[in-house]
């Protein structure tokens, strides 16, 4: 019941075949970033050989072809989250600037003293950090919602945080540091009921499940095309048009206006309202052939391979001894993390670096995360539609042998 034929996936991804350490490549640090399709890197090639030129203003042939080239991969987006609109579809840096974008937009107008905002305890920093700048500078609060010694949200106590103080919650969708599939819908439903409006950092969802931001009814959406097979340097911000149109303006510059005279300046409309200046035009241009990638493979296909993996890899490593998985949800998405009695993560790493296997070690942007566990980091393998079963088996040898040298 797998529709992957991992020979012909890897087949794609040319940097499948590089050797390191004098051995083959095993590259599980899929979290933190993904490695990227022949399509992708042409698509990057053929922009700067054949039609590179600024995009929008032009009405020459190249800036004309760029332009369409830009856009396309704005409908592409808006299909891969399933927007209502294009005018919903804003590039951006990544998920970082998404959160930040709206903190200082949506949340510079519609915060004040007094007001909460809700994240969780399992957020990667950048869905902490914006936010605890907000509170600062506006005396509002942030409060937490705390996670279960399984790495699940305590849904208890988030229904009991949520009041009329309530402004936001800002809640990561899949933990990048344990795996854990959010209840989203669950808590959007009642933040809603709550008045307040919600942001869910698609990191670590858009990858592995389907992203359906109409069915969820979040206001916003980030996520990083880069941990989608795409380029580093571009993310896609979705937020609801009504929401978009009356939030103030992040940076200005050209391409976000309408007309600018000393006196007054009229603002562009959606979505290039929040697209100042020159964007990341090449980048942009070849997520096109990322997201193209994924529709042909099918996202459920992904998510049911990476979930083969993620399950003999759990069996695998749960029979080392000394090994404890940290997080252990019910409903998971491509992610183990793991600490080794006498064993620091680092070391680990290097020793399975050595072997050509490719691990994030640390706190991986949770640092608050892992002080719930009382720990500093841990290890952390992470799957993608191009690992094989085969490489969680060198995983689990590797760390063996990792071990034995070390104890
Ligand atoms: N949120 C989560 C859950 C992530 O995993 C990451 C990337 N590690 C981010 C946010 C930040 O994404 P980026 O660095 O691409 O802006």
């Amino acid at each position: 019941a797998n529709n992957i034929n991992t020979g012909i996936i890897r087949s794609q991804f040319p940097i499948l075949q590089r050797m390191v350490k004098d051995k083959p490549l095993v590259y599980l640090d899929n979290a933190a970033t993904t490695q990227k399709p022949q399509a992708v890197i042409d698509a990057l090639v053929s922009y700067y050989t054949t039609c590179n030129a600024n995009i929008h203003r032009g009405i020459h042939t190249l800036a004309e072809e760029a332009t369409a080239a830009f856009e396309a991969t704005r409908d592409a987006a808006q299909v891969f989250i399933n927007a209502p609109s294009r005018e919903e579809v804003i590039f951006t840096k990544g998920t970082t600037e998404g959160i930040n974008l709206v903190a200082a937009t949506w949340g510079r107008k519609e915060i004040s003293a007094g007001d909460e905002i809700i994240i969780s305890a399992m957020e990667h920093h950048s869905n902490i950090v914006p936010w605890q700048v907000l509170c600062e500078e506006k005396g509002a609060q942030l409060k937490v919602i705390p996670v279960n010694e399984i790495g699940e949200l305590d849904m208890e106590v988030f229904h009991q945080l949520l009041s009329e103080k309530t402004k936001l919650v800002a809640v990561v969708h899949v933990s990048n540091a344990l795996g854990t599939i959010n209840p989203v819908k669950e808590i959007i439903t009642a933040a809603h009921a709550a008045g307040a409006k919600v942001l869910i950092d698609g990191a670590q969802s858009a990858p592995h499940l389907d992203i359906d931001v109409q069915a969820l009814d979040c206001d916003f959406f980030v996520c990083s095309a880069h941990k989608l097979y795409g380029p580093t340097g571009v993310g896609v911000l979705y937020g609801k048009k009504a929401i978009l149109e009356a939030m103030p303006v992040f940076q200005g510059g050209g391409e976000m206006i309408s007309e600018v005279t000393f006196e007054k300046t009229t603002y562009n409309e959606l979505p290039y309202k929040y697209e100042a200046g020159t964007p990341n035009i090449a980048d942009v241009i070849a997520f096109k052939a990322a997201l193209d990638f994924i529709a042909v493979t099918g996202k459920q296909n992904i998510a049911q391979h990476e979930q083969v993996l993620l399950e003999a890899a759990t069996r695998q490593l749960e029979e080392i001894d000394g090994l404890h998985i940290i997080g252990r949800a019910k409903n998971k998405a491509s992610v183990i993390s793991f600490v080794i009695d006498g064993v620091h993560p680092q070391d680990i790493g290097i020793l399975l670096d050595n072997q050509g296997i490719a691990l994030r070690t640390g706190h991986h942007c949770t640092q608050p995360l892992m002080a719930c566990f009382g720990i500093p980091g841990t290890s952390r393998a992470s799957f993608a539609v191009y690992n094989t079963l085969e490489e969680t088996e060198k995983l689990t040898a590797g760390l063996r042998k990792a071990i034995k040298m070390l104890l």
